[in-house]
């Protein structure tokens, strides 16, 4: 491929910088300037398969989702003919796979304890927005280039799963990383990424991804020994192994390696009581998403080795907290100076480093999310999909979960990709109503609710819809009479929508549906009685029709602008 290729209107891709099974994920720079920038493009080959864009279109809508400073940041989506690509923060610097090859296979425990302790605190936020990673491994971990300890940046949400989200399917994972509950078809829940990361711990400390946890010198034995619990409802919570092992990676971001007394504790050394202590027996069955644990203060305990290797289970903040943590600042995992103190001092170093470590900091590349917002978009074409997306306009949306994005106005429409029929769903501060129809006999209207990216719907006689949606387009799956259609539409605005009428005829009662489409076509269904047909062409601006040669009029619209219909 040439260099300095144009990715949609506003980015040039230059060389590749990494590829996965997915996708080849080349730099890029945006043409008006501004930080580094990754587009993780789809392989070209697996462009034509339905399933795998989905994929794709589901790390988006996780991403979307996520706003942490280690996780990758995303900037925009380019949706342009065969080609379909992320675009997001560039990462300089090599994933965590070949990061550990240059250090010989392993990390120190201090290195393990930071890189865990930032993974931990980022898949928390992750399962506290609802999305499950479930490819957890050091080839999706990035480390920022120089960074000491290293500073990594969670990537590749390509399998993540949005809880919520009905199709629920876990399409990958690792062997070997992956937890046993996955492989055995059991649902993806947040205690599989806690299980990868406890393989992770292992494979840092050890060089190998299996043995035995419970092996692991000081703090992180217990931790390990917790997150590889067979039974996933005996997993801590990652708030929880975050909070713990913050206390270490702080203890060692603020000292001087030569000051802090060594963490390596052999189990020998350690009386059984305290090993075994572990994590607190949880009541069966564990919360899927306890509530966050209020900030805590510093603990001094948490320095020396027999106080770490005692103290996992009975001093971490507790798990009942009420109160829903606030979304953290944009924050960065920052070198604190290095300070050689004696054993003294160690108790004013961990408050330090702790206190450096919440410290709001800019992040290089504050990005927004850039959508486009086309003028009159056609995306209705033959099959319903969207062959062509105007290249983004730089108007910027908030991400999908702040209160900006719950208040997402927009109305899609399209055919369904079987051709059973054409699909539009209104969109307005969370609430959703859609319609489908043939344009003869089959119809269904559908209610329901459009919130962090996920729709679900449901209408009369089992119909339903789930997928996901931006302020673009929406994908996802529609049952209705008993049959499943997959469905990608994309914005459409007034006067195209939805509109119904529903008036007496000749002492009779009808009830019409209309989609108006962005090229004026219509597609509607006239109910005389409960017997369906063709409904008669509708005039949109005077809200009337004509039905057995007598005008009828009265149409309403669903208007997400003004709320009618809603
Ligand atoms: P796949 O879904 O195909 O596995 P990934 O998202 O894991 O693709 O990306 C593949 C590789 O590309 C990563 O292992 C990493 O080396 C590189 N990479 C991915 N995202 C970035 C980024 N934002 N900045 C720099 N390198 C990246
Ligand atoms: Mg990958």
């Amino acid at each position: 491929m040439a260099a300095h290729e144009p990715l949609g209107r506003e980015y040039l891709l230059h060389e590749e910088i990494g590829r996965g099974a997915m996708a080849v994920v080349r730099r890029a720079t945006s043409r008006h300037g501004g930080p580094p920038l990754a587009a993780k493009l789809l392989r070209p080959e697996l462009a034509g398969d339905r399933r795998v864009r989905e994929l794709f279109l589901r790390e988006d809508a996780a991403l979307r989702a996520l706003n942490h400073p280690s996780i990758v940041g995303l900037r925009d989506l380019i949706v342009e003919g065969g080609t379909l690509a992320l675009v997001m923060e560039f990462v300089d610097g090599p994933n965590l796979r070949r990061y550990l090859s240059m250090r010989g296979g392993r990390l120190t425990p201090q290195e393990v304890v930071a890189v865990a302790a930032q993974t931990a605190a980022a898949l928390a936020v992750a399962h506290e927005r609802g999305v499950v990673h479930l490819d957890l491994k050091p080839e999706n971990l990035l480390v920022r280039r120089g960074s000491v300890p290293p500073d990594i940046r969670i990537t590749d949400f390509g399998v993540a799963v949005l809880l919520g989200d009905a199709h629920h399917s876990v399409a990958g994972g690792t062997p070997g990383y992956t937890a046993p509950e996955i492989f055995q078809g059991g649902p993806p829940t947040p205690a599989a990424d806690v299980w990868s990361l406890g393989v992770l711990l292992l494979e840092l400390t050890t060089g190998r991804p299996t043995g035995e946890p419970s092996a692991l010198p000081g703090p992180l034995g217990p931790v390990a020994r917790d997150c590889l619990a067979a039974d996933p409802r005996r997993r801590p919570p990652a708030r929880r192994v975050a909070a713990y092992l913050q206390q270490f990676a702080g203890a060692a971001h603020g000292v001087a390696p030569t000051a802090l007394p060594p963490i390596s504790v052999q189990p020998a050394d350690v009386e059984p009581t305290t090993l075994a202590l572990g994590f607190p027996p949880p009541q069966l069955p564990q919360p899927t998403f306890p509530p966050p644990a209020p900030p805590q203060p510093p603990r001094a305990a948490f320095i020396g080795p027999r106080d770490t290797i005692g103290s996992w289970a009975g001093q971490m903040p507790p798990a009942t907290g009420h109160h829903q943590e606030p979304e953290p600042p944009r924050r960065r995992w920052r070198r604190a100076p290095l300070i050689t103190l004696g054993a003294a001092g160690l108790v004013a170093a961990v408050a330090f480093g702790l206190n450096v470590t919440a410290r709001a900091d800019d992040r290089t590349s504050q990005l927004v999310t850039q959508v486009s917002v086309p003028p009159q978009v056609s995306p209705v074409e033959e099959g319903g999909a969207i062959q062509t997306l105007p290249p983004t306009s730089g108007v910027a949306l908030p991400p999908l979960n702040t209160p900006a994005a719950e208040r997402l106005r927009v109305t899609m429409a399209g055919k369904v990709d079987d051709d059973a029929g054409t699909l539009a769903i209104s969109i307005r501060d969370g609430q959703a109503i859609a319609y489908i129809c043939d344009g003869d006999r089959l119809e269904a209207w559908l209610k329901g609710t459009a919130k962090n990216g996920l729709l679900n719907l449901s209408g009369k006689n089992n119909s339903k819809i789930t997928g996901l949606f931006d302020a673009r387009r929406a994908a996802g799956e529609i049952t209705v009479e008993g049959k499943p259609h997959r469905f990608e539409i994309g914005v459409v605005r007034k006067p195209s929508g939805l509109y119904r009428l529903s008036s007496q005829v000749q002492g009779a009662r009808v009830n019409g549906s209309w989609i108006v489409l962005p090229d004026g076509r219509q597609v509607g269904v006239l109910l005389r009685g409960e017997q369906p047909g063709p409904a008669p062409v509708l005039d949109v601006t005077g809200r009337t029709t004509t039905i057995d040669g007598q005008p009828v009029t009265g149409a309403t619209t669903i208007d997400v602008d003004t709320g009618e219909g809603f």
